[in-house]
């Protein structure tokens, strides 16, 4: 299922993502680096597009007859793994697997999430309706200009009362810190709950539906938990200020991003521009020497 009313797939726009709208609450200057340098390739980032993978054939087939069937599981996963492994390479990007050991150790562990998961916190067929799997949307913002843009895992009906759950795929290291769902935490499920009910009913023709959004989050370890994160409409407008605030400073060829050096995600472990911003790597390192003025100027 794709939701493109206004037929944007495939044509240059301006496409306005959670997860830029994201990154600029983590650090302005991250948004303006990602647009000149494209993100850069990790190994929480390969695990998790082999696990999203695994789970999006899951419930592709999930009346398929066997089921579920692991092996195919496992080969969408590994396929999935493998091409961002070949796209990190093809861009000069080094992966450092030191989460699992090696290479073949993190294609295993998401194999083996996806497998709990099927067998412990598979959502039941007999209260779920698959709608979409990996549902991709586009909708005019900001006068037409951009394009909200956004890709949902996983969009299920509950038969028990006609709800339409949005489900976002999760992996991680550990388990999430308390609140990390929240609206102030998170954009992510108030941009997609401002676009689902209003992109459904224009394109079914059918009444816009009560939408809730999930977190289902797995973690290496295979310790399984959801986080329900419903929004307001307050929660969704403050989502909407923030990608405005984004797109007006994109196009403002003048702006200064902002460095947000107190986040803790300002870290070689985290940042992919550590090396190439100056407030990153170069930040304690600068061997340029102070210049102090001896005399006031004139
Ligand atoms: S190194 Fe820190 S300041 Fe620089 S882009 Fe990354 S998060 Fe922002």
């Amino acid at each position: 299922m794709i939701l493109d009313p206004y037929g944007f797939a495939g044509k240059p726009h301006k496409l306005m993502r959670q997860s830029i709208i994201g990154q600029w609450s983590v650090c302005p200057e991250r948004v303006n680096l990602d647009r000149h340098h494209g993100g850069g390739w990790s190994e929480p980032r390969i695990v998790g597009t082999g696990y999203h993978a695994g789970l999006a054939h899951l419930y592709e087939h999930q009346h398929a007859d066997p089921f579920p069937d692991h092996d195919a599981i496992a080969k969408a996963i590994e396929e999935a793994f493998m091409a961002e492994v070949a796209l990190a390479k093809e861009a000069g990007c080094v992966v450092t697997w030191d989460k699992f050991g090696s290479m073949s150790m993190a294609l295993q562990g998401a194999q083996l999430m996806a497998k709990y998961y099927v067998q412990s916190h598979r959502l039941p067929s007999e209260h779920f309706n698959v709608i979409g799997v990996e549902v991709p949307f586009w909708y005019p913002i900001g006068g037409g200009e951009w394009v909200a843009h956004g890709t949902i895992d996983l969009v299920l009906e509950d038969k028990r009362d006609g709800t339409h759950w949005l489900r976002d795929h999760k992996t991680a290291g550990r388990p999430w810190k308390k609140g990390k769902e929240s609206a102030r935490a998170n954009v992510q499920p108030g941009w997609y709950l401002a676009f689902w009910p209003m992109l459904w009913s224009s394109v079914t023709g059918g009444e816009a539906p009560i939408t809730r959004f999930a977190f289902d989050v797995m973690t290496y370890d295979l310790k399984f938990e959801t986080r329900v994160a419903d929004r307001n409409r307050a929660q969704i407008q403050r989502v909407f200020d923030v990608a405005t605030e984004v797109a007006v400073a994109l196009d403002d060829e003048a702006h200064i991003f902002v460095k947000n050096t107190s986040h803790f995600l300002c870290d070689e472990r985290w940042c992919d521009h550590w090396n190439r911003c100056s407030f990153g790597a170069g930040f304690n390192n600068d061997p340029t020497p102070l210049q102090i003025p001896t005399r006031r100027p004139a």
